[in-house]
């Protein structure tokens, strides 16, 4: 029997846990705790723990497939190739777009948006960070000069004061729960402020229960109380920021008064006066957050705020401080790195700046997309829906629009408007089962390549057994397709080393990157030399503005797109449960995980399920302006009076039938966290 152990990192969320995958005689079988990893220290979550399960699933796509007559056929790598080039061919190209995937590596991640850029010449390339940290990107960019999390996880074990709002940790990024667990052991305080009293609520020593979309308007609270109190950090503030003034007129107006504040969240006033005390008079304090900021008409004005909170206090650049956004998907970082953006190339270098245009044309020998930003994912979609045949054809590899994307009835019409659709994937997704060909990809176990996690740190993914059937590298499926269209000089890669020694020499934050400085614990970005140990703390001297000074932004606080009102009378937020992953396509084929949490539900405060006569178990029928889904309730004191909570994992009560795709005007990040909803009683006729 020929047994081996392949060290790799997880698919699944932003942290970046290593592990060891068993492979028995070529073929995955099991996961084994890999102790040296940099990251976990050989811990996993049960998501991680059970990574293997699906790899060798039956359901594996094998074999491209091509509709015809409405129907799948298998066919032929070159008859699927022919297809799509002839196709791609066909269009102009601002009439194509592209979707990569924060699931896949960053060598794909370089490749797909090369090939959206260097061969369709389109620039509508994007990937799924616009529906999660589109808002971190953009609002630290513009206060920071740099959208990404400034410290490291380790780090957060050294803070005295966490600060956790729209974050639920310990579900969500348990390893980094972890890091948390061991600032408390030092007597650490922990802050908590969610509208569910989550696993991460259990673990503070303040609890904060609020009314989804209040999240400005809490933190001019707390930055009111920290200035009427002269607990701000002045000397930070004169060094190293500007523009605190301005910040000043605004907080201090009534409307930010514990008082006033306590009355639009719900908090109470005393709660918010012990957090401001607590945040500001420690040591170093640290702040944490996740979806429930960013996803929201108002995501960039929530990152601003948790920023002018980390400047206001003194808490930036140094070790235990640090404004935290946790990335959601194992490589949303990368992918964003890897210029996955419809805005900027790798390294987030402008596609505006005629320097960068030209600076790729020549590392690529070809003329580009011209220098201006393509459509983010839901621009795509809204164009698709509203101005048929301006987008005509499009590219997604593993992305599934149609269970991930807000109102799924607006985004099956888009979808439906395409005329020529190629799904790159390794299961059948809702998205796929749309498709004009589908295309066999390989799973995270099946490929080398690197991926970056939420703390910036770039680690190698390993290959340890051949994809199924006839399915390829996703790699090597963009460089074969970009041959088939004449490219193939371009996309000349024999491995993703070759790649990613691409990737270091285009993009200054990787520069001093390579394979071998990356065993045995990666390194984090910025690292621009080949002697530069890697950056885990940003921010330390200055920030990474031209003038090296940190931006206060005054924001006024305003309330989501849709309230509730008579007819729907509750608010609506959604989100990830610990068993389950996204749209559930690996982790409902992993049986360990699966049979913990096999079906939907919405949770409901019993206050308003005895006002609606609802008992806990029930089926009911949950309605949006958007649509409708019947679903069980689940009755629970852990969610605050007036909120409901739908995870949207699963494609049977499919919760983003019902949310809103209300977008914020910067980041076009959609309102996930927030709409009005009606729930009933379903009666017999
Ligand atoms: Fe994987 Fe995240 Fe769990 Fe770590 S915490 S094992 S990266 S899902």
């Amino acid at each position: 029997m020929d047994l081996k152990y392949v060290s790799t990192t997880c698919p699944y969320c932003g942290t970046g846990c290593g592990f060891n995958l068993v492979v028995r005689n070529g073929r995955v079988v099991d996961v084994a705790h890999w102790q040296r990893a940099p990251v976990n220290g050989g811990k996993l979550c049960p998501k991680g723990r059970y990574a293997h399960e699906f790899v060798n699933s039956p359901d594996r796509l094998t074999k491209p497939l091509i509709r015809k007559d409405g129907k799948f056929e298998e066919a032929t790598w070159d008859e699927a190739y022919d297809l799509i080039a002839g196709k791609f061919r066909s269009y102009k190209p601002e009439e194509m777009a592209c979707l990569s995937s924060a699931r896949v590596s960053n060598e794909e991640n370089y490749l797909m948006q090369k090939f959206a850029r260097a061969v369709l010449k389109t620039p509508h390339i994007d990937h799924c960070a616009r529906l999660c940290h589109a808002s971190t990107v953009a609002g630290l960019a513009i206060v920071f000069g740099s959208g990404a999390m400034t410290n490291s996880i380790k780090d957060i074990g050294d803070a005295n004061c966490i600060f956790i709002i729209g974050s639920n940790t310990f579900e969500q990024h348990p390893l980094i729960g972890r890091s948390i667990v061991r600032a408390k052991e030092k007597g650490a305080k922990v802050i908590y402020a969610d509208p569910r009293y989550t696993a991460t609520g259990k673990q503070a020593d303040l609890y904060m229960p609020f009314v989804s979309g209040t999240d400005v308007a809490i933190f001019n609270g707390l930055m009111q109380e920290i200035i009427r109190n002269g607990w701000e950090d002045t000397e930070f503030i004169e060094k190293r920021t500007k523009d605190f003034e301005k910040l000043k007129e605004v907080v201090m107006k009534d409307d930010y008064s514990l008082e006033n504040v306590s009355k639009v969240s719900g908090i109470p006033a005393e709660s918010l006066k012990t957090a401001a005390e607590w945040i500001a008079k420690a040591e170093v304090a640290t702040l944490i957050y996740s979806m429930g900021i960013t996803q929201h008409t108002v995501g960039v004005d929530n990152v601003k705020s948790t920023a002018n909170l980390m400047m206001l206090t003194g808490n930036m650049g140094k070790r235990g401080g640090g404004v935290n956004p946790l990335r959601g998907q194992n490589n949303v970082q990368g992918a964003c790195d890897m210029g996955c953006l419809p805005n900027v190339y790798t390294g987030y270098q402008k596609v505006t700046e005629e320097a960068a245009q030209q600076k790729f044309a020549s590392a690529w020998c070809c003329g580009i997309a011209e220098g201006r930003v393509g459509y983010t994912v839901t621009e795509m979609i809204n164009v698709l829906a509203d101005e048929p045949g301006k987008l005509k054809a499009m590219y997604i590899m593993g992305e599934n629009p149609m269970l991930s994307d807000p109102d799924l009835t607006h985004v099956e019409h888009a979808i439906e408007n395409l005329e020529f659709l190629v799904v790159q994937d390794i299961f059948m997704s809702e998205t796929a089962e749309m498709a004009d060909v589908v295309l066999p990809a390989s799973c995270y176990a099946e490929k080398d390549g690197t991926q970056t996690n939420t703390e910036r740190r770039v680690q190698r993914f390993r290959k340890a057994q051949e994809p199924p059937g006839e399915a390829k590298e996703d790699w090597k499926i963009i460089c074969e397709l970009a041959a088939r269209m004449d490219m193939g000089d371009q996309f000349a890669f024999a491995n993703p080393e070759e790649v990613f020694t691409e990737i270091a020499a285009v993009t200054p934050s990787y520069h001093g990157m390579s394979y071998a400085r990356l065993d045995p614990d990666g390194l984090h970005w910025p690292c621009p030399t080949e002697d530069h140990p890697g950056t885990p703390i940003l921010h330390t001297e200055k920030f990474a503005t031209p003038d090296g000074l940190g931006i206060f932004s005054p924001i006024e606080w305003k309330p989501p797109a849709e309230i509730p009102d008579e007819e729907y009378p509750l608010v609506l937020t959604t989100g990830r449960i610990l068993w389950h992953w996204h749209t559930g396509t690996m982790t409902r084929r992993s049986w360990d995980l699966e049979k913990e949490a096999p079906i939907g539900w919405i949770e409901i405060n019993p206050g308003d399920a005895q006002d609606l006569g609802i008992k806990d178990g029930e089926v009911v029928k949950a309605s949006t302006r958007r649509g409708s889904i019947e679903i069980p309730a689940k009755v629970t004191a852990e969610i605050k009076k007036g909120v409901t909570f739908i995870p949207f994992h699963y494609k049977e009560h499919p919760a983003n039938a019902l949310t809103n795709n209300a977008l914020d005007p910067v980041a076009k990040i959609p309102e996930y966290k927030a709409c009005a909803i009606k729930v009933e009683k379903i009666t017999e006729a």
